[in-house]
């Protein structure tokens, strides 16, 4: 048997008294979280910084507060989510109600990644409680001190028997993606992501996987410069790069290239100060594998800005690339680091047509005034999400879905789309029993030309 097998089955059991279905219970549930996060807060922000050497600014915009603002929002608005939508009937099955119920589907399983290693657990947990499930939580072991913190924090908030964790790498995910879950909800690469939906398959267990990819982002001539290069730098350089909707790689109109690159390169100094390495506000890479990989992406002879790094700490300075090779390492992955490379394009459709040799990404940024140009590249390219004139900020909303397409996702969550993803919306017909005409019941006889004729009048 299956060290979690137990696990589950308890959960079962719970989830069985039915005591999850009542508002009132996953409101109170919702509420210990925030309680319980609000309590462990500097705890929270030291294992940030132990794990990444994350600002607390920074860990708190992003993790901490983030996550108490999704609490928030879905208290408020959990009443009316839950609420069954009433919808038409045909008038062939008049008189009679049709409704959309929303029923939890059972015991989640939710994997997390290290770079938001917080609110990248909390946040899906928050839509599972919301939707009324049970869930066994499995946070990344990359980020050792934050998955030490979730587990305090989840023990003293819940009982095994509703919510679990298990803290683990490769070893504890495969004997857990053996369960059989009645929602898996991953975010992480999308390598990883092929493992989960196969072993997802075998139980025919519906996936939500949160994946990353090469997000582009395109600077058009017609802009604010410094405003967008500002906004460029923040979005790739916040967390070191290593953020799943960072910018990847960019691709600028020709005429403003030399301008925006040296209005960028102020950005970082603005915001880092001369020695990036003595600033407080930027974090350091995971790992030293990670590191390895990274340090290999630069290639000197395309670097012209950054370039330098220190292997005892994981620093890597925020570094520009100029037009690297299509066929080298940096643009043949997703980057997920403080390295951006540069390529420039003379018309829009050249740089549509850059950007669809990759997968369909996660995000895609433009900056442009151009109305017609926005609209040309809305229409004739396929992403999870697109943020205009800036970066990330269309996932920082509850009320805007966040997930990827293709190769980088499927479903999504954030306010009501997280409930929705995590529930089970069961259509329900309900028929009295008045008389009615025995035209659909066989014997059919000469009915057939009948039927054609009602059906079109009355579906
Ligand atoms: P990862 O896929 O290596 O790991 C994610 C989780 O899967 C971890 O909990 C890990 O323990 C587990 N895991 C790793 N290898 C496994 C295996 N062979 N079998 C079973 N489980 C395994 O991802 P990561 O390195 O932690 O995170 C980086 C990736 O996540 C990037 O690609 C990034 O774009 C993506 N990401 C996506 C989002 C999003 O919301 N779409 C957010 C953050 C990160």
């Amino acid at each position: 048997m299956n060290r979690f097998e137990s696990i589950l089955e308890k959960q079962r059991e719970f989830f069985n008294t039915k005591i999850t279905l009542s508002y009132d219970f996953r409101v109170k549930q919702l509420q210990i979280l925030k309680n319980t996060i609000l309590k462990y807060e500097k705890k929270i922000l030291d294992s940030l910084y132990n794990d990444l050497k994350k600002s607390s600014f920074e860990a708190y915009v992003s993790e901490v507060g983030f996550t108490i603002a999704e609490i928030d929002f879905t208290i408020k608005n959990l009443k009316k989510w839950m609420k069954s939508s009433k919808h038409k009937t045909p008038l062939l099955f008049a008189p009679a109600k049709s409704e959309i119920v929303y029923e939890p589907l059972g015991s989640a399983l939710i994997i997390s990644p290290w770079n938001y290693p917080f609110q990248l657990l909390l946040t899906p947990l928050i839509a599972s409680i919301a939707a009324g499930n049970s869930a066994i939580l499995k946070p990344s072991e990359l980020s050792p001190s934050v998955s030490k913190v979730l587990t305090e924090i989840i023990k003293e908030s819940y009982k095994d028997e509703y919510i679990s964790i298990i803290e683990g790498g490769v070893e504890e995910t495969t004997e857990l993606l053996k369960l059989n879950f009645d929602i898996i909800f991953f975010t992480g690469s999308t390598n990883v992501g092929k493992i989960v939906m196969e072993a997802a398959s075998k139980n025919l267990t519906p996936v939500v996987l949160e994946l990353g990819g090469k997000s582009p982002c395109i600077i058009s001539e017609n802009i604010d410069i410094k405003q967008s290069a500002k906004r460029v730098a923040w979005g790739k350089f916040l967390n070191a790069g290593q953020t799943c909707v960072a910018p990847d790689y960019l691709l600028i109109q020709k005429n403003i290239k030399n301008s925006f690159i040296t209005e960028l390169k102020n950005e970082i100094k603005n915001f880092f100060g001369d020695d990036i390495e003595k600033s407080p506000d930027y974090p350091r890479i995971i790992t030293d594998r990670h590191f390895d990989r990274l340090n290999s992406f630069i290639d000197e002879k395309t670097v012209i800005f950054g370039g330098k790094s220190n292997k005892s700490s994981r620093y890597i300075m925020p570094t520009i690339l100029e037009s690297p090779d299509l066929d080298s390492k940096v643009m043949k992955e997703e980057i997920f680091g403080p390295i951006l490379p540069i390529f420039e394009y003379d018309k829009i459709e050249d740089a549509i047509k850059f950007i669809k040799k990759f997968d369909k990404p996660l995000a895609l940024y433009l900056f442009s005034k151009d109305k017609n140009l926005i609209d040309k590249v809305l229409k004739e390219t396929t992403s999870g999400g697109v943020c205009i004139n800036d970066t990330i900020s269309h996932i920082a909303t509850p009320y805007l879905p966040f997930g990827g397409v293709g190769a980088s996702g499927m479903g999504s969550y954030h306010g009501k789309s997280g409930f929705d993803i995590f529930s089970h919306k069961k259509s329900v017909m309900k028929r009295g029993f008045f008389p009615e005409p025995d035209i659909k019941y066989p014997p059919y006889g000469d009915n057939f030309n009948k039927i054609k004729k009602l059906m079109r009048w009355f579906l």
